[in-house]
């Protein structure tokens, strides 16, 4: 029985102004093939060709790496052989023909050997190549920041145990194969620079390097992370793994409050002092992005910051209120919720119900509620929280179930 394999036409593109190229799938050129589908096997049967010549392995070991699972690719396309081959003689920075600098086992400019198992070596690039496709690479014209010697240690831990050693000039291998930008650094040295975000890059250095601060948010994530980590504890268990993984489109998010917060960063006041500190620890992922004044209550009722850096916060949102003509009044997470039933008095059974919700400084609660009682019809919401009251009122034409609060300023004017 003919064993339905997926193969896909391969197409060169120039992705780099620095004339790098790549193999990326054609859109749309994906086909079902059968086992004994020429093309597939051809493009195979090429590559293990290419391979045992350059590596010096038998042909059959070489077709043998070809056709692992592990080498087929899990967030793009198959790795091509005879394109790792040839970016080796022809890639402007690191080719042999191009008279630079030459790649080795531990980088540029050092001894360029390689040193091959036969057994691995393959799919190993295949596995790496798979680790630097996770990353968003950095846009055009964007200067490569991230050392591909922290790099290769982020890969092995990343990839054990598949991969537990990954050489300096494999890493720079895989990405120059891949057609990330890639730059020397200008105090020369083995090590090059590679373009793939710097943050995302030190958010999986942080997830995977025992010993360092792991990431508390995960607004750096990497988008194919968590697919390309069940992929390769899926394969690791001998399983088959079927998921195909596409780049989600980059899309511009909407974060009027956080992109208005960071741009206070820099102002010669508390507020300016806060946005400063907020904005040092999205950076450091040590809590999430504030898309609103509500989620900013939120990460502050999480990380309990001193007296004055919560009334900066408060401040901060008070501000952002009074020049958003839009923003909606404070909403605080809900605790607990009940209803109860209740005799009426004479004119039916009803209800009450009642919600808690969070104050504002965490320390104590909000509390709403509604009594659904025939003749007792009774709708209420009040803060249980002396400091909050004080800081906080409730905003004007609202309902009682839709209340929402907004910050007292420190002059009384709200
Ligand atoms: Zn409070």
């Amino acid at each position: 029985m003919p064993i339905q394999s997926r193969s896909t036409c391969w197409t060169e593109i120039s992705l780099m102004s620095q004339g790098l190229h790549a193999w990326v799938a054609e859109p749309g050129t994906e086909i079902e093939m059968t086992s004994d589908n020429h093309s597939t096997n051809r493009a195979l049967q090429k590559d293990a060709s290419a391979w045992a010549e350059f590596t010096g392995t038998k042909y059959t070991a070489a077709l043998r790496q070809m056709k692992d699972p592990l080498a087929q690719g899990i967030l793009g396309g198959r790795v091509d052989a005879r394109h790792l081959v040839d970016v080796l003689e022809e890639h402007s920075l690191i080719g042999a023909r191009g008279g630079g600098a030459v790649l080795g086992e531990n980088g540029v400019g050092a001894e360029p050997s390689w040193t091959f198992n036969r057994r691995s070596d393959f799919i190993e690039l295949a596995l790496i190549t798979d680790m630097l496709r996770m990353f968003t690479p950095v846009a055009a014209g964007e200067t490569p920041e991230v050392s591909s010697y922290s790099l290769k240690h982020t890969a092995e831990r990343f990839l054990s145990p598949h991969c537990s050693y990954v050489s300096n000039g494999r890493l720079i291998w895989a990405a120059a194969a891949l057609g990330l930008p890639i730059a020397a650094p200008s105090d020369g040295g083995p090590n090059l620079l590679i373009g793939v975000s710097e943050r995302e890059h030190d958010y999986v250095n942080r997830m995977v390097t025992s010993g360092r601060t792991q990431p508390r948010a995960h607004h750096y994530q990497p988008a194919g992370y968590t697919h390309l980590q069940t992929a390769l504890a899926t394969l690791a268990s001998g399983q088959p793994f079927e998921g195909h993984w596409v780049r989600p489109a980059s899309t511009s998010e909407e974060r009027p409050f956080h992109d208005w917060l960071v741009h206070q960063d820099g102002r010669d006041d508390v507020v300016g002092d806060f946005a400063s500190d907020y904005s040092a620890a999205v950076r450091a992922s040590d809590h999430g992005i504030a898309h609103t004044p509500d989620e900013l209550l939120a990460i502050l009722r999480e990380v309990r910051p001193s007296p004055e850096a919560y009334e900066a916060g408060r401040q901060a949102i008070a501000e952002w209120m009074d020049t958003t003509p839009d923003s909606t009044p404070v909403r605080t997470e809900r605790i607990r919720s009940s209803v109860e039933d209740v005799d009426g008095y004479g004119a039916g059974r009803g209800d009450v119900e009642r919600y808690e919700y969070w104050c504002p400084c965490g320390d104590g609660t909000i509390i709403e509620e509604h009594d659904n009682v025939p003749g007792f019809r009774e709708h209420d919401v009040r803060i249980d929280c002396d400091k909050c009251r004080a800081e906080w009122r409730f905003a004007d034409g609202r309902s009682v179930h839709a209340w929402g609060l907004e910050p007292i300023a420190a002059n009384g004017a709200r």
